[in-house]
């Protein structure tokens, strides 16, 4: 190993002895020259993921890997006060609505059918979301990106790898967890949905969570919090609170995709995906 890249390796094997669970590598920082005394030519390749502190244990990985993992109970933070509460709305036992008592299969179905909005023009491929019926954590970002749009799956590419990390850190795989957003379509150049297209396609995510019936629910990202919570307050300040919606516990951390962009939130969203996990255990 060279210099440089055992520096970096002693670098992050430190935050990691330090209690960091999973590592978000800074795209200036990865990319920064780094001083080294045997090939200052040849840019070393960014690790993107740090080695394990020396007392955790062995699990299986994807992939065939073997990662090892401290108790994301270890200091976990307890529980904070309740915040907002969204009351279910009341039953229409005349409506019409398809999605009323729909499956996730139907409802998926209605999502790749759907031109309620103006994203339909752009989308390769609605993302209706995925994950088992009985999941006990339902994760809501904002909308499906590029690769979110030609696979038609959320939360893949660099900020879903970082979801996935973050689920198993907790030792909920992902496969186990319903993942989805508040738009089904990719708005164009990734920009924030539109009120009017929130609107259309809210009532897809809130079937969704009726089928489910989650033991509790983690908003990423400030336009899922504000759509679930019906409010305008800033996401820092929707944190550290355990919110109600339509009866489940909700709570508010970043979205994967800010992470990346600023390793400075990961601690507090560590912090925020510990209390949901606690969360669910005890509503389970
Ligand atoms: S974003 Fe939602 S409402 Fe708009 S077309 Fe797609 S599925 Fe329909």
């Amino acid at each position: 190993m060279s210099d440089a890249r055992q520096l970096f390796d002693t670098y992050l094997r430190q935050r990691v002895a330090a209690g960091e669970r999973f590592l978000v590598i800074d795209q200036r920082a990865s990319q920064a020259p780094v001083p080294s005394r045997a090939a200052p030519s040849q840019p070393e390749p960014a690790m993107s993921q740090a080695p394990p502190p020396a007392d955790e244990s062995a699990e299986p990985r994807a992939g065939g890997r073997r990662a090892r993992r401290a108790d994301w109970r270890r200091d976990a933070p307890a529980i904070p006060p309740a915040g907002i509460s969204i009351a279910p709305p009341a039953e229409d036992l005349f409506t019409s609505d398809p999605l009323n008592g729909a499956t996730l299969d139907a409802i998926a179905h209605l999502v790749r059918q759907c031109r309620q909005c103006s994203l339909c023009e752009g989308r390769i491929n609605a993302v209706p979301g995925e994950g088992p019926a009985d999941a006990r954590l339902v994760v809501v970002g904002e909308g499906p990106g590029a690769t979110e749009d030609e696979t038609g799956r959320p939360f893949v590419g660099r900020a879903g790898e970082l979801l996935t990390e973050i689920l198993a850190a907790i030792d909920l795989p992902r496969e186990r967890v319903f993942i989805c957003n508040i738009v089904k379509c990719r708005p164009p150049d990734n920009r924030k949905p539109q009120q009017d297209e929130i609107d259309a396609c809210v009532p897809y995510l809130y079937a969704q969570l009726a089928q489910i019936k989650p033991a509790v629910i983690l908003a990423m990202g400030g336009t899922a919090a504000e759509t679930l919570l019906s409010t305008k307050q800033s996401l820092a300040s929707l944190r550290n609170r355990v919110h109600s919606f339509r009866g489940t516990p909700l709570i508010v951390t970043y979205h994967p995709a800010a992470l990346l962009r600023n390793p400075h939130w990961k601690k507090p969203t560590w912090d925020d995906v510990r209390i949901a996990r606690q969360l669910a255990d005890a509503h389970a």
